[in-house]
């Protein structure tokens, strides 16, 4: 019997996450592949990386889909370096950032913080300092769990419509929701297979109700889980590519996950539309119709712009040994974090599966944002929910 070349990079991948355990974000493939790669014990890193090669070469010379191909042996380089990384080798941090991701990291200029901050300040009521009065503001739009409860089906109901008008959803898809404490991410979407995802929400810190149809759109629609959806249905159930069945965290493909799901709440509602949405209906059912809706997203969208802090704390701990301490100060001072929530991104950063993983939100974003410059963001967006595609493709697409 031979083995797909799918099913041979699914093989790999589970066998790899025996040495880094979250390696496989998702497998919903046979599950025979898995008990028999499990069955074989933790395999040693060299053979692995013999394998990795032989496949590499094999797959170079097969003759298969263009765009396919492509896609697979950039992910493959990148699973190369995740091997030499867990055989105790140290690279800079941007070497690793570019190897696992097709991507190039930089240190933000703290400027682009300051200004965001200066923004910030026409916006937020008075006090002392900047940190205390957005903290002030979001005390005062902070949503309790039950109220979180009553407003999600809401906004899943909206953003599932939209989505599905737009991207059209495969039937039978569904997610469910969950509560959750004490992770080192705010949420995560688990993909099941089958078209079925749970969506895990942090609840460790109170949640400001400007946030939620963000997050429900960055898990959910048309964010993670429909990509992954829409991703099974063409890749798999149609072309029978097994090995989309899999999808790792530290590798290229991530960069686009994690961009279309920063860009997808403006993919499918626009400023003055999500503005109307929380003055006639959010606003209301969660007792805060005092608050003016135009503040409140501006306000939102004016603070997720110190984001790229994160990436300058991840050289800090990693290339320039700064202490855990001075880097919670940092994030405070420039992205005006709490205390708890930058002890909570300093923990995300230090597991080695996330320490680079954290530069595909803003890189991905931001390379997005370059591709929907050209126009037809629509046309853009379908083709990404449904095609392999990595940041080189993408780059090649705005010609440059
Ligand atoms: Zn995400």
């Amino acid at each position: 019997m031979t083995i797909s070349l799918g099913e041979q990079f699914v093989r790999l991948s589970i066998a790899i996450d025996g040495h880094l355990p979250g390696y496989v974000d998702s497998f919903f493939g046979p599950t025979t592949w898995k008990e028999e790669v499990e069955k074989e014990g933790k395999i040693p890193l060299e053979t692995l990386k013999q394998r990795t090669d032989a496949l590499y070469a094999e797959i170079s010379h097969a003759d298969m889909d263009a765009q396919r191909k492509s896609f697979t042996l950039r992910e493959m380089a990148a699973m190369k370096m995740s091997l030499r990384l867990l055989s105790g080798e140290k690279f800079p941090l941007a070497d690793e950032v570019t190897a696992l991701y097709d991507v190039t990291p930089a240190w933000k200029p703290e400027s682009i913080f300051e200004e965001a901050q200066r923004e910030l300040s026409d916006l937020l009521p008075a006090g002392d300092n900047i940190v205390e009065r957005l903290q002030v503001w979001n005390k005062s739009i902070e949503v309790t769990n039950d109220q979180i409860r009553e407003l999600l089906p809401v906004i899943v109901q909206r953003l599932r419509s939209l989505t599905h008008e737009k991207f059209n959803l495969p039937e039978g898809e569904d997610f469910t929701l969950e509560f959750v404490t004490d992770q080192p991410w705010s949420a995560y979407n688990w993909y099941r297979g089958k078209y079925q995802s749970l969506i895990q929400l942090n609840v460790d810190m109170p949640i400001a109700i400007s946030r939620l149809p963000d997050l429900i759109a960055h898990e959910g629609y048309p964010g993670h889980h429909t990509e992954l959806c829409i991703k099974e249905e063409k890749l798999i159930n149609q072309n029978g590519w097994d090995e989309f069945t899999v999808n790792l965290i530290n590798a290229p493909s991530c960069v686009l996950n994690e961009g279309i799901a920063t860009s997808a709440l403006d993919t499918i509602v626009s400023e003055a539309e999500l503005v109307n949405w929380f003055h006639d209906e959010l606003l209301p059912r969660a007792n805060l119709s005092h608050i003016d809706a135009g503040r409140l997203i501006s306000i939102y969208q004016t603070a997720n712009k110190v984001g790229g802090v994160v990436g300058n704390a991840t050289f800090m701990l990693h290339d320039q040994k700064t202490s855990e301490e001075e880097i919670v100060k940092y994030l405070q001072k420039y992205g005006m974090y709490q205390e708890k929530q930058a002890q909570r991104s300093v923990k995300f950063i230090t597991n080695p599966l996330y320490r680079s993983y954290i530069f595909t939100y803003h890189i991905g974003k931001e390379l997005l944002s370059g591709l929907f410059a050209k126009g037809d963001r629509d046309q853009h967006f379908a083709r990404l929910l449904a095609e392999p595609v990595n940041p080189t493709m993408v780059r090649e697409w705005i010609g440059k």
